[in-house]
């Protein structure tokens, strides 16, 4: 059984983040989407709102579970017996990032694999900043977010 974990900030899920999930649970027996409770960052969204939000856009996809973690990665993966981590490029920008650290996590768990998934086209733009930075002046934010979560997303500017 091959348990994959996507970690990421989901702050809030974007189609990009969905096209990962979408994609990348067909490549291993369960993928576990890891909410990171980043303590260092203050998110808009709380972790509770980010995992119930990933969870109503997937939730016809029967092998995915959500989860909030926080600590290493390396940690969480050991715990959830998970190979490989999976994360998306989408441009050259992410890939040094990323290389860095896959390289630290696997100095950390030399039996931790990763999977690199490169953004769809579409979506190579796309990133939660700029979901947050349209939804605060009340710009359509209607082709970056899945349909079910555009109200949750705009309620939370509304109430600023
Ligand atoms: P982090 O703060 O960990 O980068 P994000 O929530 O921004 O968290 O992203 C999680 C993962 O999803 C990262 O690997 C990122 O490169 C990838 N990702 C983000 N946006 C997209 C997108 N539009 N298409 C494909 N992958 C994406």
């Amino acid at each position: 059984m091959v348990v994959g974990i996507y970690p990421g900030s989901f702050d809030p899920v974007t189609l990009g983040h969905l096209d990962l999930i979408k994609r990348s649970a067909k490549m291993v027996d369960t993928l576990i989407v890891g909410v990171l409770n980043n303590k260092k960052k203050v998110p808009v969204f709380t972790e509770e709102e980010k995992k119930s939000m990933i969870e109503l856009v997937t939730k016809d996809i029967p092998n995915v579970q959500v989860e909030v973690f926080e600590g290493l990665l390396v940690d969480f993966a050991r715990i959830k017996k998970a190979g490989v981590i999976i994360r998306g490029l989408r441009a050259v920008s992410d890939f040094e990032y990323e290389l860095q650290m896959t390289q630290l996590n696997r100095q950390l768990e030399k039996s931790l694999d990763n999977i690199f998934l490169t953004a769809s086209l579409e979506y190579t733009y796309l990133s939660s900043s700029a979901v947050r930075e349209i939804a605060s002046y009340h710009g359509d934010i209607s082709s970056m977010v899945p349909a079910q979560i555009i109200d949750l997303v705009e309620e939370k500017y509304k109430k600023k």
